[in-house]
C-alpha cells in the first residue's frame, strides 16, 4: 500500500522534504477540529512532535528531534521509507498536488529567461496552484540532502 502522511502543523519542512521523495503528504499551520482524524481515518500516518496528539492515534509517529535533518533520520528509524527515485520531485512542494509538463508557451514568461532556453523539457506546472518547477542549483542541492539522508 502507498504510504501517505500528514504531518503536525510543526512539521511544515520535513512535510516539504516528504514532497520531495514523491510522498503524498497533508500539512497546514493549522488544523480544524476533527481534520487530523478524518485524514488518519483516510489511511495516513500522523507524525507529529506533540506527544498528546500521536498518542491519540495508532497510525502514528512521534518525533523528538528539532532539526529537520535529524527528523528524516528519526522518521526513517520509524517507518521503511524506500521511495523509486522516478518519483522524486514529482509533487508540488507547496500545496502536495502532482506536477504536470508545462505547456512551452505557458511556461514562456512565468518562469526566468534562461531557463526557458536551457531547460524547456525539463519545466514542470503545479495544476492546482499554478506554480512553475524546474531543474538547477536548487535542485541540484536537495538531491545533495537526499543522498546524505541514504535515499
Ligand atoms: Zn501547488
Amino acid at each position: 500500500m502507498e504510504i501517505k502522511f500528514i504531518a503536525d502543523s510543526m512539521l511544515g519542512k520535513l512535510a516539504k522534504w516528504l514532497r520531495v521523495l514523491g510522498y503524498d503528504t497533508i500539512y497546514r499551520t493549522c488544523y480544524r477540529p476533527h481534520a487530523i482524524d478524518m485524514f488518519v481515518n483516510e489511511g495516513r500516518i500522523l507524525i507529529s512532535r506533540q506527544r498528546e496528539l500521536a498518542e491519540k492515534y495508532e497510525n502514528s509517529i512521534i518525533l523528538h528531534e528539532n532539526k529537520t535533518v535529524k527528523q528524516m533520520s528519526e522518521l526513517r528509524q520509524a517507518i521503511e521509507l524506500a521511495p523509486e527515485q522516478s518519483k522524486w520531485f514529482c509533487r508540488c512542494l507547496v500545496c502536495n498536488s502532482l506536477l504536470q509538463d508545462a505547456d512551452e508557451n505557458d511556461a514562456l514568461g512565468n518562469v526566468p529567461d534562461y531557463v526557458f532556453h536551457q531547460n524547456i523539457k525539463g519545466i514542470r506546472l503545479c495544476p492546482s496552484c499554478g506554480r512553475y518547477y524546474w531543474p538547477g542549483s536548487h535542485k541540484t542541492r536537495m538531491i545533495k540532502q537526499l543522498q546524505n539522508w541514504g535515499f
